[in-house]
């Protein structure tokens, strides 16, 4: 058994060693049961050992870990305050890099079945698909249009497996990057920094609304924007779907095109949770190397980057907010970002405008294609509800930085939360595009 997050050792993906390390795992879960109901992973395994007296994790069989592998949607969750977390301890737990490891051992020696390899190849290929469904227009748009429940929805169920009920993701008619390259160019002679947006696709294909906030907040706050060339998909389907050698592919292409980034002189700003996680954590353990390790020192979430910008840059950002400030703020601390230590941050970006901003910790479970597998879809959409119910009762508008979490929670309770620099950009006054 061997502890381990590193693919490049060669008792990463042996079978035998991953399933004595995850057996070392649960025990000390066991003892410690801090985690219950983050997610279904917890719940799973402390019914399996409470059916024995001695509560041993060593009893279980390969198909049982597997049940609790495959609770995790990778949201990171619960090394936030791990007892056991390397930072904290010599038992050196990493639960999400564990399970990592598992679904990557699982792929490699064959345990996978094939709608779920062929599912994971389909999500994984993000850009493709998105780009096929931008072009496809009309025909897109009504099917992303069409009500929750519906029968084109229970049709997308069945070929996808996103839930009927759940809101899909709008295809935007007009891209971000093409947005960003038929406009005016902005070129700011005094700008005190300058940096590369890197959409991802989420923001590319579905939310290129974000993208457009956020170039104007830091154009408007004297950051002169340039689009980061040459990157795709962060790869986070691939590697969450145990597909790490897709996933490596992806990533070294885009550690190469943002790293030389970086090299002339610009810091990449990610308007999503999990692509700055992915960036940040997994491209150092999978691709390595010089690069790799620049470009995560170099990666920053959206919120982040304008909090360091007023907090180290020569002056502060604009807190004259003269436009639409609510009275207050529910945000919604994104798992992914209290996995990178950077939740508050948007906290207080959004505090700067004077507005009263309640934290809401909940997880929506809106991870897709996770949340569509029968066995999860209660639980994901149980977790929306809570969420949304939580979000409603903490403020007059809800913010949150994950646009696939608070889809979710809108399809799931009505509530429409904002992304936070969408919010400081109509605070600004900033007005929304059509
Ligand atoms: S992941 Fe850490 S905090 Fe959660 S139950 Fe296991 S040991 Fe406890
Ligand atoms: S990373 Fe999230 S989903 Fe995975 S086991 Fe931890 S809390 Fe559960």
């Amino acid at each position: 058994m061997t502890t381990t997050y590193d693919p490049n050792d060669p008792r990463y993906l042996d079978e035998a060693d991953v399933r004595g390390e995850l057996t070392r795992a649960f025990n000390l879960c066991e003892g410690c049961r801090r985690c219950t109901d983050l997610c279904p992973s917890f719940p799973t395994l402390f019914a399996l050992l409470d059916r024995r007296d001695d509560r041993d994790a060593g009893w279980l069989v390969p198909a049982q870990q597997d049940r609790v592998v495959d609770g995790c949607f990778q949201c990171g969750a619960c090394i936030v305050e791990c007892p056991h977390a390397p930072s904290r301890s010599e038992s050196a737990l990493d639960v999400p890099r564990l399970m990592l490891r598992a679904n990557a051992m699982r792929w490699a020696n064959g345990h996978v079945p094939l709608r779920t390899r062929a599912s994971v190849a389909v999500a994984g290929r993000t850009d493709a698909v998105a780009a096929v469904a931008s072009r496809a227009g009309a025909v897109a748009a009504a099917v992303a249009g069409s009500a929750p429940g519906t029968l084109v929805r229970r049709a997308v169920e069945k070929v996808a497996g996103i839930p009927a009920q759940r809101l899909l993701p709008p295809v935007a008619r007009e891209r971000f990057t093409t947005w960003f390259a038929r406009r005016v160019t902005v070129r700011l002679a005094d700008a005190r920094a300058r940096v590369a947006v890197y959409p991802t696709c989420l923001v590319e294909y579905q939310r290129p609304d974000i993208g457009r906030d956020l170039v104007k907040v830091l154009e408007h706050n004297g950051i002169e924007c340039s689009l980061a060339e040459g990157a795709g998909c962060c790869g986070a389907p691939y590697l969450h779907g145990g597909d790490v050698e897709s996933f490596v592919q992806s990533a070294v292409r885009n550690v190469r095109a943002l790293s030389a980034v970086v090299r002339a002189g610009r810091d990449v700003v990610v308007a999503q949770p999990t692509c700055s996680l992915v960036i940040r954590r997994d491209y150092p353990d999978f691709v390595g190397g010089p690069d790799a390790n620049l470009l995560a020192a170099h990666t920053f979430d959206a919120a982040e980057y304008l909090m360091r910008a007023h907090a180290e840059g020569e002056s502060a950002l604009d807190t004259d907010f003269s436009g639409d400030v609510p009275e207050s703020i529910a945000y919604h601390a994104p798992c992914r970002l209290r996995a990178q230590d950077v939740a508050v941050r948007s906290r207080d970006l959004l505090r700067l405008t004077g507005a009263t901003v309640t934290v809401v910790y909940g997880c929506s479970g809106g991870e897709e294609p996770w949340s569509g597998r029968a066995r999860f879809a209660g639980w994901s959409a149980s977790m929306s509800e809570s969420l949304g119910r939580e979000l409603a009762a903490a403020g007059t508008v809800a913010a949150g930085d994950c646009a696939r979490s608070n889809a979710a929670v809108e399809s799931q309770v009505g509530v429409v939360a904002r992304h936070p620099i969408q919010v400081i950009a109509r605070a600004y006054g900033i007005p929304e595009e059509p």
